[in-house]
């Protein structure tokens, strides 16, 4: 039959634009190495909030991120105990069996705790240099080329990490006398975005300048607001091709730390903009510090930009669902999927790609678990006692009682077992 009535659909696109061509960093530890830009999958990386000179407390929280999926870790060294701490730390890492890379961010006397410790400046992995804070007048290119000079001689790579709050003043000085004589001035707001790429790009020439190779630099320029960040990082990445680090500083607490994380970061990755992501999540009280990872990894996963964990689609609930049986079940699977992923990345390759579907009711539940790899349509108010599950799209089993959840969660499992394990191999190599 003729589609005449139909729309043309040959404009619509999906997907986010390619990416921007970097030349890849990157970073080593040991046999581990993690690239950031050259095309690599975004990297998502982290930051403790221990106080680094207490080497075992922070080297308990690096190894419960890098469990969550942190691929760096980055840790202040902010005094001589901290940087004395550095080698501790990585020994104590190694111990454990995290061979996570670490990376030192120094601010004030960085040139002087890399230059007195090397043995901290050779257990880091990369260093973060805010040139904002590597001193004032003269003294600022001393010192900034004394960090760089380190780095060269560890063959260490750096991140370049401007922030507005530590903006260098003489340089947006230079830049607000400059816009005095143009003859239509930038607003305030263009200067401190001039001034943010400026002290980036310029920083990154003069690290080159003093023998840091192009392919040891990673760039930032973080903001808190969330339009100041997309324009900031659209025209640092037209003016350069570093790798870029994006962040979006003191995102906050809670819900408005995630959204304008998202927001900010979505439109940036979605335009091809950015290499490695940090979320700047407070933790609220009590709560842990992996969240940020997890935060990061789930926008990374929900815009397809790479594959992390099985993903659990539930539905929000509505008046059809007046019990929390279907919230508590959705809360089970999607927590025992995360818990199991470090043993199952290993032992069941491909399971990140798996979808699980829990469900409230009859009108969408049936066809949404048919699309998972595992659904289940748990009753509604009112409905039958009886949850169908379906196991790629076909109806296996209906479950009922109180044993439901358990019941489901060991059908997961099996299904993970049989779906994604390898198949054995005899002696003589065949299976
Ligand atoms: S699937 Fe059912 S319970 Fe869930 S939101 Fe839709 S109508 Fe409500």
């Amino acid at each position: 039959m003729e589609s005449a009535c139909l729309p043309e659909l040959d404009g619509i696109a999906s997907g986010p634009a390619a990416r921007r061509n970097t030349r890849a960093v990157a970073v080593r530890y040991g046999a581990r190495q993690v690239l950031i830009g050259g095309q690599a999958p975004v990297v998502v990386q982290s930051m403790t909030n221990t106080d680094t000179a207490d080497a075992i407390g922070t080297a308990i929280q690096i190894k419960e991120l890098a469990r969550a999926g942190s691929e760096m870790v980055r840790i202040t060294v902010n005094n001589d105990e901290a940087a004395q701490a550095v080698p501790a730390i990585r020994e104590q890492l190694d111990r454990m069996g995290i061979d996570v890379p670490l990376i030192g961010d120094f601010h004030y006397n960085g040139h002087l705790l890399l230059s007195k410790y090397p043995g901290c400046a050779e257990a880091l992995s990369k260093y973060r240099i805010n040139p904002g804070n590597v001193g004032q007048g003269a003294k600022r290119d001393t010192q900034f080329a004394q960090m760089i000079e380190v780095a060269c001689r560890h063959d260490k790579p750096v991140r370049i990490g401007v922030n507005w709050g530590s903006l260098d003043q003489s340089l947006l000085a230079r830049i607000m006398d400059q816009n005095g004589s143009r003859a239509t001035p930038w607003s305030a707001q263009q200067v401190m975005y001039e001034a943010l790429i400026a002290s980036a790009i310029e920083s990154a020439q003069r690290a080159e300048e003093l023998g840091l190779g192009r392919d040891r630099i990673v760039l930032s320029c973080k903001v808190s607001a969330v339009q100041d960040l997309i324009a900031v990082y659209r025209e640092l990445a037209r003016r350069c091709d570093y790798p870029l680090h994006l962040g979006l500083t003191e995102a906050g607490m809670g819900s408005k730390g995630i959204v304008a994380s998202t927001a900010a970061l979505a439109v940036l990755m979605q335009e091809g903009i950015g290499d490695t992501i940090r979320i700047s999540l407070t933790p609220e009280p009590g709560g842990e510090r992996s969240r940020e990872v997890i935060v990061g990894q789930e926008i990374l996963q929900t815009m397809g930009l790479r594959k992390f964990s099985p993903m659990v689609i539930a539905c929000p609930g509505c008046g059809r669902t007046t019990s929390t049986v279907f919230q508590e079940l959705a809360d089970r699977i999607q927590t025992f999927l995360r818990e199991q992923m470090p043993l199952w990345k290993k032992d069941y390759p491909g399971v990140e790609e798996m979808n699980v579907a829990v469900m409230g009711c009859i009108v969408n539940g049936p066809g949404e678990s048919r699309h998972a790899n595992i659904g289940i349509s748990l009753p509604g108010t009112g409905e039958t006692p009886a949850a169908p599950v379906f196991v790629d799209g076909v109806k296996t089993v209906t479950l009922r009682g109180e044993r439901l959840a358990e019941e489901f969660q060991a059908i997961v499992e099996n299904y993970v077992k049989t779906r994604y394990g390898r198949a054995p191999q005899a002696e003589n190599g065949k299976p």
